[in-house]
């Protein structure tokens, strides 16, 4: 492999993220939402989405290069990547071991979880993978757009893979989209994850826009990303989008649940960036960072692309083959890409009083205009705006709490009465 000169990452400088698609955008489901198995029509070998050997080696020597951590974090996601057997996996042990040097490695998998096996848990709890699970609610709630090929709800077969994970006691997390049906039964939602013994979950909304002549062309069903200078004049969402003061209404239902039952239990990703804003740390997810763009994806046949969700070709990095992946990260930055997430906001986001925590969302959705007819406002900014005003209240307590090396989840306790602090003897 010939790597381009700037190959050795500044110790100093931000860490990359990188995603992987083994197995590109092939999945053994069909979901109503998702919007990377139509990214099939984007590849000129339209069979055959697998990582070989050759582009894997490439990949794991030129990340593990790249990265200026100690520690290198895999996270591999699809499609499905499960679709590619343990074999592949353990293929990714070997090569990492092989070009880790000094380096920690670690894994991550993000999968549907309808092929996992007592064969795939062993292999994840040996290897100590964080497991992400894709699993929406109830059986009602989760088969309503997660299918199989033949349009069988896929539940049993879920629920199967993640007793089969706490079986063997592999990490997992749980992913659930929030669609337009779902955000109307937030309480049932919850409380299936905490029955279903889930301790870490994390909210996905889903937005998408309905196709326009540029996606047509490209032989899409849905829009790109949002021009965010320009006027869009297409913002139709699908009819499974959901909508957003009922997604804000939706965090908001649970999180007054959570807030006085299970904090420091239950760990839902998005109230912990919510108080990760409010103390003042900088957003570990990248929808809620002030920049994005150094969060890449690196596609089965080794094209790297600025995100997961800008695999189009005007958003072709390069390749894993030929450059370096700091080099295509630095590149992608040079361009705009990522900045623009800031420098791009309207006036309404500047001058908001929960900008800290919101950051205007991801620029895919910044489709809507604002208050004073500027482009690119962020399609979900009612619901995010209600959210985070609404908790604001919740993570003032949770924050002098902390500011007196006291639990957050004191909070509980402040909600039910005066809360008397019984300090330890010295
Ligand atoms: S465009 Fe959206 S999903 Fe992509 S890196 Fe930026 S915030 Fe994240
Ligand atoms: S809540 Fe709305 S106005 Fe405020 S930062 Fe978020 S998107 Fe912008």
């Amino acid at each position: 492999m010939s790597l381009s000169r700037n190959s050795n990452p500044d110790p100093q400088s931000p860490p990359l993220h990188v995603v992987a698609k083994p197995a590109g955008p092939d999945c053994n489901l069909n979901c109503d939402y998702c919007f990377y198995l139509e990214k099939q029509a984007l590849f000129s070998n339209k069979r055959g989405f697998r990582m070989n050997d050759t582009v894997l080696q490439a990949f794991i020597e030129n990340y593990t290069r790249s990265q200026s951590t100690p520690v290198v974090e895999f996270v591999w996601q699809g499609g499905e990547p499960t679709l590619l057997g343990v074999e592949f996996f353990e293929r990714v042990i070997e090569l990492q071991r092989r070009f880790s040097n000094t380096k920690t490695i670690k894994n991550s998998l993000q999968t549907n979880g309808t092929l996992l096996t007592d064969q795939w848990c062993t292999f994840l709890k040996e290897h100590d993978f964080m497991v992400g699970i894709s699993l929406d609610g109830p059986q009602q709630i989760h088969d309503l757009h997660r299918h199989d090929r033949r349009g069988k709800g896929t539940f049993d077969m879920v629920m199967q893979g993640l007793r089969l994970l706490q079986k063997h006691e592999v990490q997992f997390n749980v992913l659930a989209c929030v669609s337009r049906e779902s955000a109307n039964h937030p309480l049932e939602v919850y409380q299936f994850f905490k029955d279903s013994g889930v301790e870490f979950l994390q909210f996905a909304p889903v937005v998408e826009r309905v196709c326009n002549p540029e996606s047509i062309h490209r032989g899409l069903n849905l829009a790109g990303p949002a021009a965010l200078t320009t006027k869009e004049p297409n913002t139709r969402v699908t009819p499974w989008s959901v909508e957003a003061e009922e997604y804000g209404e939706f965090l908001i239902a649970i999180y007054e649940d959570w807030v006085r039952n299970d904090v420091g239990n239950i760990f839902v990703m998005n109230f912990e960036w919510a108080l990760n804003a409010w103390i003042g740390n900088p957003s570990p997810v990248c929808i809620h960072a002030q920049q994005c763009g150094r969060s890449v994806v690196v596609e089965h046949n080794g094209d790297v692309y600025a995100c997961d969700h800008n695999v189009y070709p005007e958003f072709r990095l390069g390749s894993i083959a030929t450059e370096s992946l700091l080099a295509m990260v630095e590149k992608s930055q040079q361009s705009g890409f990522g900045v623009c997430k800031e420098t791009a906001l309207p006036r309404q986001c500047q001058d908001c009083d929960v900008l800290a925590a919101c950051r205007g969302g991801c620029p895919k959705h910044r489709f809507v205009v604002s208050c004073d007819d500027q482009p690119g406002l962020q399609y979900l900014c009612p619901g995010y705006r209600n959210f985070f005003r609404h908790i604001r209240r919740y993570l003032k307590v949770m924050e002098t709490l902390l500011e007196n090396e006291l639990p957050a989840s004191y909070v509980m306790d402040v909600i039910k009465g005066p809360l008397v602090i019984k300090r330890p003897k010295t």
